[in-house]
């Protein structure tokens, strides 16, 4: 825990995060002991990597140690990216070592690396209008700055830097990109993240710091050309092995379509993956077990681990291939770190009033408020969502801070606020105890 993030919190949030009833002992920690257990004993969790199978078996132990049932493994394999050596200096108009991250699916420079002129780009739309061609032998350095938001919303429109920025590069014929990190920090840490050459021939690629994006960017302000070294040994390798774990809270009755909680078991290697997104793992499952205090509920809750949500959404996908047959009676997941949830979104507003009623009451007292907007679910429910027109209620977190830390080396167990954290848990377990209770067709409204 950061104690300053604490003495920082709205005064608000300090004094609703007292009021929120203590929870019952068995399950008090479940989310902290999960999160710190994953990051401490397993780490980072790269998809596809020796460390990600180790995150299966701890998770498929602590699942059974916890109660679960039906706890599985469903294999995959995946193309996935294994990092090298990453370093950058600018080496004109003066030496200058950049701190940056290799990017996900590009590839390694020649070795040895390669040196040429740094082309400076605002904004992505700034590379986008660069005449065909105009980057042949040159290096694209795309300077797009993001901002915070609560509900992280800059994510899409300035993510897009790291998504497609080193693909229009690599079609203008640059030799390589290098992006300014998507993120909200003024630090010397990078941000790693996968990037997609869709059908274009990849290219090496990187991220710096955002400090050092500002400097690169103060530097191009004076009119003077720009060089830079760049070495990058990190390459995409096919066929590696990953997988989702599941888990399941059998209900008293069987025959009823379950409810589907995710969050992903994969991370980053920067840091430890702890907001993301062993919290997610955290606070899903130790909601689910709280809901279910007192007794079993009437539809059974499967939890699911996914693999490999970072290189691609590969274990969302195969969720959702192998269970499209299935009926489900909703989806949710938990992947924005553990900041307090702030807002609810459902889908039953219009089809099921007075279920929307009790979860808004429910939540009420946590200063939960309803967010009139459509559901946004999450990546690794995605494909099962789409394939059997699952409803999702969404439990929005705090993303004030999500992008200061998000993919970088601080993504580590004391940036957690272990109060913010059980402020989730308390809010999952509310919403599960009304859902799993419900004997309607969720699905239908009806
Ligand atoms: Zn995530
Ligand atoms: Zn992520």
């Amino acid at each position: 825990m950061i104690t300053s993030l604490r003495l920082a919190a709205p005064a608000c949030l300090l004094a609703l995060s007292t009021a929120v009833p203590a929870a019952p002992p068995e399950t008090a920690s479940v989310a902290w002991s999960i999160t710190e257990g994953l990051t401490t004993e397993v780490g980072q969790r790269i998809a596809g990597s020796e460390r990600e199978a180790v995150a299966r078996d701890w998770a498929v132990t602590r699942l059974k140690a916890l109660g679960f049932q039906n706890v599985r493994i469903e294999p995959f394999t995946l193309r996935g990216f294994v990092r090298g050596e990453e370093t950058a200096r600018l080496t004109m108009p003066y030496p200058h070592a950049l701190a940056i991250t290799q990017l996900g699916h590009s590839v390694a420079t020649p070795a040895g690396g390669i040196e040429a002129e740094l082309v400076y780009f605002q904004t992505l739309d700034a590379l986008k209008a660069a005449p065909a061609g105009s980057l042949k032998g040159k290096i694209a350095f795309i300077n797009h700055a993001m901002k915070a938001s609560q509900d992280g919303s800059g994510y899409g429109p300035f993510g897009d830097v790291r998504r497609a920025g080193p693909r229009i590069a690599a079609q203008k014929g640059a030799l390589a990109a290098v992006i300014r990190s998507a993120g909200t920090d003024m630090h010397r840490n990078p941000h790693t993240g996968g990037t997609s050459f869709a059908d274009t021939a990849p290219i090496p690629a990187g991220a710096v710091s955002l400090l050092d994006a500002e400097l690169i960017a103060r530097v191009a302000s004076r009119g003077k050309p720009m060089r830079i070294a760049l070495k990058l040994t990190g390459h995409p390798q096919d066929n590696l092995p990953s997988g989702n774990v599941l888990a399941e809270l059998p209900g008293r009755d069987p025959s009823l379509a379950p409810i589907l909680i995710a969050c992903h078991l994969d991370s980053w290697d920067l840091g430890t993956g702890a907001i993301d997104d062993a919290a997610g793992c955290g606070i899903i499952t130790a909601g689910a077990l709280r809901a279910q205090q007192g007794g079993k509920r009437l539809r059974t809750i499967r939890v699911l681990w996914a693999g490999s949500e970072e290189i691609g959404v590969f274990g969302g996908a195969a969720y959702g291939e192998a269970h499209k047959g299935e009926p489900h009676a909703l989806a949710m997941e938990s992947d924005f770190g553990a900041d307090r949830v702030w807002a609810l979104r459902t889908s039953f507003a219009k089809s099921n009033p007075a279920l929307h009623d009790r979860l808004v009451a429910a939540l009420a007292p946590l200063g939960i408020v309803f967010k009139d907007e459509p559901v946004e679910g999450g990546a690794d429910i995605g494909a099962i969502v789409a394939a059997r027109k699952l409803p999702v209620i969404d439990l929005v977190q705090d993303g004030t801070r999500y992008f200061d830390l998000h993919h970088t080396p601080d993504d580590m167990l004391d940036m957690i606020d272990p109060v913010q954290l059980e402020q989730n848990v308390d809010a999952w377990s509310r919403v599960l105890a009304i859902v799993a209770e419900e004997k309607a067709d969720l699905a239908s409204g009806s």
